[in-house]
């Protein structure tokens, strides 16, 4: 059932008068405005939200007479970021003026992959996907079209999609990057962890990270937290094979053997548990599972975690007993990019056991909730049910998101056409050769298509493949959907507008959306006229209007500002038993451990290093390497490596080598920069390099590619998220393999130093706490 435009306004006007009854819900104005840089021409701000990551922190464009965009400055009135903005949110003016940009629809004239297009117009291009989609539609099913999106931009084609009747939409957001850690701890807690990640960085005394990169994955509001809770001293523990930003400002630094992560969180919980310092009342009350899980760890010492991880035993007690010293104001930040070895949800599960024990779930100083913010649905027609989807969530991975998919999989139905052929893509600000594993294969799968569409903004590597561009507007040019920040202590809505107008003649999202809709016979979907119209709408539940928030830009909703759970309530969590689950009776149905289990990865081939990828703070992901400022800032990539290894290769800090995969793949040139700062059987590379696409002058061919050297992942059972740290490279130099001789030495030297350095104690289990028996499942 569609309903119709006056329903639709007078559902919007109902809402409005229902929510401007809250007399808590205020807007922030622009009183104490600092004016920062005062250009002469300069004649407005105009406020909006940066997508230059995905953070989305709030920013005032500088536009002058003429309407151009001379300088980004961040919004004071922002919630979580106060005005301050990250290198590359200061410099997304040069993406908006990048002379590289998509400039008009193409559609492709050569082969794919040869880059050779003619320039068509808006309606020549939209004509042409919907008549291919409606073709392929009436041929193999709605479902054979395969969707790609990112950002609130796409949401429109996204519910366009969905309209079209596809189940097959599918963002790497889940499957190579948080869904694993969702998962495990909504089997814990029963709510996902969502983002910005809810720790209470305000009121911590003990922060845990383990593999998060503050200061590396930057998130202007998160690094100002974190900033604000070291000055405050709070401690940190960080483990981390890599002495990383936020290492650097530990006050444990955990360097373990990459993949042992498991091991490490079940002995912390042996000691927490065996030595009475959990939260015992907070696990009495609220968990289930306790007994199982002291059984669990009964064996996993720290002597035995040391053993395996290669940290000095005394070094996994005395940051056991911090923890317990401290809790429950004790925040362990559940992870950001987690898809590392394929055992990934298990490990987040481990997290959030661990977060259990030291009762810091909904509590000050650990983990607070997400709150609400009222928004209307979008307003649609109904959507045909789907047919069963295609990349294995919800069936193959039982816990896979239904509502991100799952990306890798979407690629392998497309290229085994199982179980049953995928004949479109369309992707749209996403870059699926960058950022799945093995873009061998995903350009195969593109092979079996017979229409794919690219909706993007520059010309990524992607494109040379597309049967038809679409120039999409950036983010400086264009309304976005309204965005509604949930793990905010008080929750907020923030608007994206126009700072300067679309160029060339690059279109918004919202526009292309409804200009397909239309060819498609799917307006209904699209129930309002201007999006302007659409964004009142959505604002009503606020009771705004577009026109009141476009000074500030964000509207916050104070109504329920307490995201911490009320204990003089009974607590209801939201997994199946109601309790939080240390032993999850859904995963043994499932046929999965109750209880994590630490499984050992493979060992790392001699004269070979497993290869680790990360972020900088310069660049986000493949998306910014063009940049001009921040290409200038960061033109390539090094190899980070650790310097006793590198002295015994005889390798030079700063030389360029290749690097060589265990299927043979090879990188181009890399530098090196040799550091103790790395454990010897792993090297790092930053993200994104090596743009293949020569139509990107500044990025084409700077650095090297980890994506390219993913050519293996370990699929995650349980979410189908792919583990990519399971790839090992050696190091070529003048067209030679460099060995590795000796390494095993090295590996036992480091560990040498760890163990001289931390003063020696050994775990003491009280007798009374001890108990007959053997451990059910083992560590
Ligand atoms: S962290 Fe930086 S790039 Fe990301 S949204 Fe904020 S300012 Fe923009």
């Amino acid at each position: 059932m569609s309903i119709t435009r006056r329903e639709f306004l007078k559902r919007g006007t109902i809402a409005a008068g229902a929510i401007s009854l809250l007399s808590t819900t205020k807007i922030k104005g622009l009183t104490n405005y600092p004016k920062g840089w005062k250009g002469r021409e300069r004649v407005q701000e105009i406020p909006s939200i940066c997508e230059m990551c995905f953070w989305r922190c709030g920013i005032l464009g500088n536009v002058d007479k003429h309407g151009k965009l001379l300088k980004i400055d961040g919004n004071p009135v922002h919630p979580l970021t106060h005005g301050r903005l990250c290198a590359r949110g200061n410099s997304g003016h040069k993406t908006a003026y990048d002379p590289d940009r998509l400039k008009y629809p193409l559609m492709r004239v050569g082969k794919r992959g040869e880059g050779k297009f003619k320039r068509v117009s808006w309606d020549e291009a939209l004509n042409f996907m919907t008549d291919k989609l409606k073709n392929i539609k009436e041929e193999y099913g709605a479902e054979s079209v395969g969707f790609f999106p990112h950002g609130i931009q796409a949401r429109f084609f996204e519910h366009l999609m969905k309209g079209f009747g596809t189940p097959n939409i599918a963002e790497p957001a889940f499957a190579q990057c948080r869904g694993s850690r969702d998962v495990g701890y909504k089997l814990t807690f029963g709510n996902n962890i969502g983002s910005p990640e809810p720790l209470d960085f305000e009121n911590t005394d003990l922060m845990v990270f383990i593999g998060t990169h503050i200061g590396e994955n930057v998130f202007t509001g998160q690094n100002l937290q974190f900033g604000n809770a070291i000055e405050r001293g709070a401690k940190l523990i960080v483990v981390d094979p890599r002495f990383s930003v936020a290492a650097a400002k530990a006050d444990y630094w955990l360097p373990l053997k990459p993949g042992t992560d498991t091991a490490l969180l079940l002995a912390w919980m042996h000691v927490l548990i065996y030595e009475n310092l959990y939260d015992k009342k907070y696990i009495r009350n609220y968990a289930i599972g306790f007994d199982q899980l002291k059984k669990h760890v009964k064996s996993c010492t720290p002597d035995w975690a040391a053993e395996i991880t290669g940290l000095p035993a005394s070094l996994i007690l005395d940051t056991a007993h911090e923890m317990g010293k401290h809790l429950p104001k004790v925040g362990v930040h559940p992870g950001r990019h987690v898809a590392w070895y394929g055992n990934d949800s298990q490990r987040g599960r481990a997290m959030a056991i661990l977060t259990a024990l030291l009762g810091s779930y909904g509590r000050p100083g650990g983990i607070y909730l997400s709150s609400k913010i009222p928004a209307p649905h979008y307003p649609s027609a109904k959507n045909p049910k789907p047919g069963p989807r295609a990349d294995g969530a919800g069936t193959i991975y039982p816990f896979g998101s239904l509502g991100l998919g799952i990306t890798n999989g979407l690629v392998d139905a497309t290229h085994d056409e199982d179980p049953y052929p995928i004949k479109a893509w369309i992707v749209y600000s996403q870059n699926v050769i960058q950022s799945i594993p093995d873009p061998w294969k995903t350009k195969e799968a593109i092979d079996k298509l017979d229409l794919f569409v690219v909706v993007d903004i520059l010309p990524m590597e992607q494109f040379l493949y597309a049967d038809l561009v679409l120039p999409e507007a950036t983010y400086l040019e264009r309304y976005d959907d309204l965005y509604t920040v949930k793990n905010a202590k008080i929750p907020f809505a923030a608007i994206r507008q126009p700072i300067i107008k679309p160029l060339y003649e690059s279109k918004p999202g919202w526009w292309i959306a409804k200009e397909t809709a239309k060819r498609l016979g799917l307006e209904d979907h699209f129930q309002w006229d201007t999006i302007e119209d659409y964004l009142d709408y959505r604002l009503s539940a606020l009771g705004k209007t577009l026109k009141e928030i476009q000074n500030t830009g964000i509207i916050e909703y104070d109504k329920d500002p307490t995201p911490y759970y009320d204990f003089s309530k009974p607590i209801k969590f939201k997994t199946r038993s109601g309790k939080i689950e240390l032993y999850s009776q859904t995963l043994k149905d499932y046929g999965f451990d109750p209880i994590p289990v630490y499984e050992p990865l493979d060992d790392v081939p001699k004269g070979y290093f497993r290869l680790a990828y990360g972020r900088s703070p310069i660049h986000s992901f493949a998306r910014t390497q063009n940049n001009e400022i921040l290409h200038g800032y960061m033109p390539d990539n090094y190899l980070w490596i650790n310097s006793t290894v590198a002295n015994k290769l005889g390798l030079v800090d700063g030389e360029y080598v290749n690097l060589e995969n265990q299927d043979g793949i090879l990188s181009d040139k890399i530098r090196l920069f040799i550091t103790p700062g790395i454990h010897p059987e792993s090297v790092f590379m930053v993200h994104g390099f090596d743009q293949k696409s020569p139509f990107l002058k500044l990025a084409y061919k700077h650095g090297a590619s980890d994506t390219y050297l993913m050519s293996r992942v370990n699929v995650d059972p349980l979410s189908g998220g792919t583990g990519m740290r399971v790839n090992f490279v050696r190091i070529i130099k003048n067209g030679q393999p460099i060995m590795v001789s000796g390494a095993v030495s090295v590996v036992a030297k480091f560990k040498k130093t760890l163990k001289s350095s931390v003063p020696k104690k050994r775990i003491v289990v009280p007798e009374a706490t001890q108990e007959a028996g053997e451990s059910e499942e083992g560590c």
